[in-house]
């Protein structure tokens, strides 16, 4: 069985974040550490991994569409335990919405070929919508199998999941092939060894072009139907801080009961 877990790497999550007027943005971290896997996709890595020590997956192969630096992303992912890496990297899938991702996804998935499990984090830190696995199942023709929280059974063609509800839990059981959306209460991410740390350096990852794959529909700035037209950053929030000051704590919350009435809190 053939398990792709796709990955996007993302800034840290103690970046600073900045948007100029124009609407550009940037960031950069305070502690200077580098860009990093996205952290949601961690949970999906570890589960691609443990699809091959407790179902008998034979690879696991981590795919980012992305720059150069998605490498980065994609040797954490080899380090921790995936047998192999995908980059899928094109200038002309530069400014993509999550629509001509999961179009480019798709096609990656294809051309690897005989793939019975996608496996995808909740969402991503940065662009945050969490459409691009729902979508990317589309483009396969897969079922789409969200917010899973335990993968239970895999075997005569079928899967059987657990998915985390607001008010609990549901298992369900569908055909494979399979796109599945995991979260944090899925598994606990192990850490890279040092053995496989030492590997991923080494490792050559291939590199697929626009011409290596059949992306229907199109991707790319071009072919964007949702542009990020209008980026801009939150007004600081304005507040005031009063201290209240008395000679007892009941005179402090007598003076405070006061003060929320006044203010028509309570
Ligand atoms: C230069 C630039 C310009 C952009 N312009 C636009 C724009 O005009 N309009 C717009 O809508 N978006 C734009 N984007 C956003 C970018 O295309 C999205 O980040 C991407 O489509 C994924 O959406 P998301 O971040 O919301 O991921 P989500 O849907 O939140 O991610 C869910 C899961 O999908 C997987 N995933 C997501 N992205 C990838 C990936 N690249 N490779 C592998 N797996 C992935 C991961 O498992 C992730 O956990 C731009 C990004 C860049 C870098």
């Amino acid at each position: 069985m053939k398990v792709v877990v796709c990955t996007k790497q993302t800034p840290s999550t103690t970046a600073v974040i900045t948007v100029d007027n124009a609407g550009h943005v940037s960031w950069d971290d305070p502690g200077g550490k580098p860009n990093v896997v996205n952290p949601w996709d961690e949970y999906a890595i570890e589960e691609g991994i443990l699809l091959k020590e407790n179902h008998g997956a034979t690879d696991v192969i981590a795919l980012s569409v992305g720059d150069e630096e998605n490498k980065e992303a994609l040797k954490t992912a080899l380090a921790m335990g995936c047998t192999d890496a995908i980059l899928v990297s094109d200038a002309a899938f530069a400014g993509s919405d999550t629509l001509g991702t999961a179009r480019v996804l798709a096609a990656a998935i294809n051309k690897i070929g005989d793939v019975q499990v996608a496996v995808f984090g909740r969402q991503a830190i940065d662009g945050d919508t969490g459409q691009t696995i729902v979508q990317t199942a589309r483009k396969l023709g897969w079922t789409p199998l969200t917010f899973v929280s335990a993968i239970k059974e895999i075997g005569d063609g079928r899967i059987t999941v657990e998915r985390l509800l607001d008010d609990g839990k549901e298992t369900v059981t569908a055909p494979l092939p399979v796109v599945i959306g995991t979260v944090k209460e899925i598994n606990e991410p192990r850490y890279p060894s040092f053995m496989g740390i030492r590997k991923a350096s080494r490792a050559n990852i291939p590199v697929w072009s626009a011409a290596d794959l059949d992306v229907a529909g199109g991707a790319g700035a071009a072919a964007s139907k949702v542009d990020w037209s209008h980026i801009y950053a939150m007004p600081a929030r304005e507040g005031e801080v009063e201290i209240i000051t008395a000679d007892s704590v009941e005179e402090q919350a007598r003076l405070l009961v006061d003060k929320l009435f006044e203010e028509k809190v309570i």
